[in-house]
């Protein structure tokens, strides 16, 4: 930060911190490009690339709370509500039983018309209640609604908005919880790495619209791969990474070889002109989590399996642990 006459605030702390760690291989890939273009740090920029690589996850911490305290709320005044209404319908029949006896019983009218008196205030007191338990049916109704539309808020945080997979945020979930399952349980976890060839041409040729039609085509074949319990998500750009819970990594590099076949066979053509698009093939990368390894660890080697891959004339897949 000395260097580069980088002003020590909080942010920019976090940034550099982040980047001297390599935390996030996207956040480093940024500021390098920002250093070797000599791109000043100015306050905007860091700002920008707080909130492009921090800021995210605060949201998603700040939806979780709040989505778990209405839950909390919800669940005590759907108590609530129950308990007045029982309340009241128990009162009411106790009274109403009293009186029965007392008709019978007693001779005297003046007894007789103060428990009508009382009961004349009971059906006031019920009725005022049941109008008191329907407000608060009315404000739970009211909750769950806002619950609802909360869970889809956090669905939408957690997807990336081209492909409709999980985005690099839900990947680092899934990806921290991954690890440390594997960890507890002592299972295989394998992650593999995507990144589409010469996909920059593929660009140039056929437009940027149609390339992405085709992440999109790429991101709904690499989730249909997976299980239910693995995760398919979009790292960023023309970037995959798939990570398999409780697979060993001979499954991983078939189930990466099958990806990358099915992909590279596939002919893409124009859903309305029908224009032949040719075809795209895939570099993969594939790791298996060494028990108390760092997370960027695991990614970085199935980054530089990626990377062999490429440089073994693409369209392969390369294992990070021969
Ligand atoms: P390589 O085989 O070495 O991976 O070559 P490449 O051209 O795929 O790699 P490079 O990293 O040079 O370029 C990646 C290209 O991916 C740049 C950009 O045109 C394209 N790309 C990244 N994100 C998107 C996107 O969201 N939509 C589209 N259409 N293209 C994207
Ligand atoms: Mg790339
Ligand atoms: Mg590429």
């Amino acid at each position: 930060m000395a260097t580069h006459e980088i002003p020590p605030t909080p942010k920019n702390y976090t940034i550099w911190y982040a980047y001297a760690v390599g935390s996030n291989l996207d956040l480093n890939r940024v500021l390098d490009t920002l250093v070797d273009e000599e791109e000043a740090f100015t306050e905007s920029r860091s700002d920008e690339i707080f909130s492009q690589f921090f800021g995210r996850l605060e949201e998603v911490e700040a939806i979780e709370k709040t989505g778990q305290r209405i839950e909390v709320a919800l669940g005590e005044l759907t108590k609530l509500v129950g308990v007045a209404d029982d309340g009241t319908t128990k009162y009411g029949e106790t009274l109403e039983n009293f009186a029965g006896k007392l008709a019978k019983e007693s001779p005297l009218e003046d007894l007789r018309s103060l428990v009508d008196s009382v009961m004349q205030e009971t059906r006031e007191m019920h009725t005022h209640n049941k109008l008191f338990a329907s407000q608060l049916k009315q404000s739970s109704r009211e909750i769950i609604t806002l619950k609802k539309s909360l869970d889809m808020v956090r669905q939408e945080s957690l997807t990336d908005a081209l492909t409709g997979i999980a985005n690099r945020k839900a990947f680092d979930m899934h990806l921290r919880n991954a690890v440390r399952d594997a960890m507890e349980s002592g299972d295989p976890l394998s992650l593999f790495m995507v990144d589409i060839d010469f996909f920059k041409k593929f660009n140039d040729k056929y437009g940027h619209q149609v390339g992405d039609e085709v992440l999109h085509l790429v991101g709904r074949v690499l989730e249909r791969s997976v299980r239910e319990s693995d995760t398919a998500a979009r790292f960023g750009g023309e970037e995959f990474v798939a990570i398999l819970p409780g697979t060993t990594h001979k499954d991983a590099m078939g189930l990466a070889e099958r990806l990358r076949s099915t992909i590279a066979t596939r002919k893409l053509h124009s859903r309305q002109s029908g224009e032949d698009y040719g075809t795209i093939t895939m570099s993969i990368g594939v790791s298996l989590y060494k028990p108390g390894e760092p997370i960027r660890q695991l990614i970085k080697r199935a980054d530089t399996a990626l990377y062999a891959a490429k440089e073994q004339g693409r369209n392969k897949v390369v294992s990070a642990e021969e």
